[in-house]
């Protein structure tokens, strides 16, 4: 059976530079991503029909994984597939600092207008206690910020998520140390809105 993988970074570690540091980006990737795909595949081990799923399936469908694996699933399956999403949705050369089309009219719709939104955003990131994630998703068609804590899944609630910002304290503290505030502030910097809009039709 096919086991999961770490993606590789699509750009090089030092792509999002100044923003997001190289060295927290190699870290990130290369420990944190790596053990959590690791423990992933460690906690299936014993249950080999879960490979016939995606990863994202089993999250959402936590209830149908066996007891004895369900915790270990939901944080280090959690982890393999929000990193994954991560590495994604972020990029080296976003001369758009805003999306466009139709994901732009729908922020604009859902939540007033784009400062409101990414100010809605910015608090959701901002007022995660402890570590975890802020999130745009969409649910019943519709796009909605989300949070989980730790690496509890958008998936696990029934929305997909389209953009997300990891704000664990290893995602930052090399760089920004206690000031979380700024590498949020950041993060819009380094965000691929064409990638986050594939996302939205494919979840829409
Ligand atoms: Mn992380």
């Amino acid at each position: 059976m096919k086991k999961f993988e770490t993606p590789s970074l699509p750009y090089d570690y030092n792509a999002l530079e100044p923003y997001i540091d190289e060295e927290t980006m190699i870290i990130h990737h290369d420990k944190h991503h790596v053990a959590y795909t690791t423990n992933f595949n460690k906690a299936l081990e014993a249950y080999p029909d879960l490979y016939k799923k995606s990863a994202e399936e089993i999250l959402a469908d936590l209830d149908s994984v066996p007891e004895e694996i369900r915790l270990a699933v939901r944080n280090h399956g959690g982890g393999h597939v929000h990193h994954g999403f991560f590495w994604q949705i972020m990029g080296p050369d976003n001369k758009n600092v805003k999306p466009e089309g139709d994901l732009l009219a729908d922020i604009e719709k859902t939540f007033g207008n784009w400062d409101k939104f990414k100010e809605e955003f910015t608090q959701a990131a901002m007022t995660v206690f402890g570590s975890g994630w802020a999130w745009l998703v969409v649910a019943d068609g519709k796009l909605q910020i989300s949070k989980t804590g730790n690496q509890d899944s958008p998936y696990s609630l029934g929305q997909k998520p389209i953009l997300g910002i990891d704000v664990w304290e290893h995602s930052y503290y090399l760089k920004y140390q206690n000031k979380r505030a700024e590498f949020v502030d950041n993060f819009w910097q380094v965000i691929n809105w064409s990638r986050v809009a594939e996302f939205y039709q494919a979840a829409k």
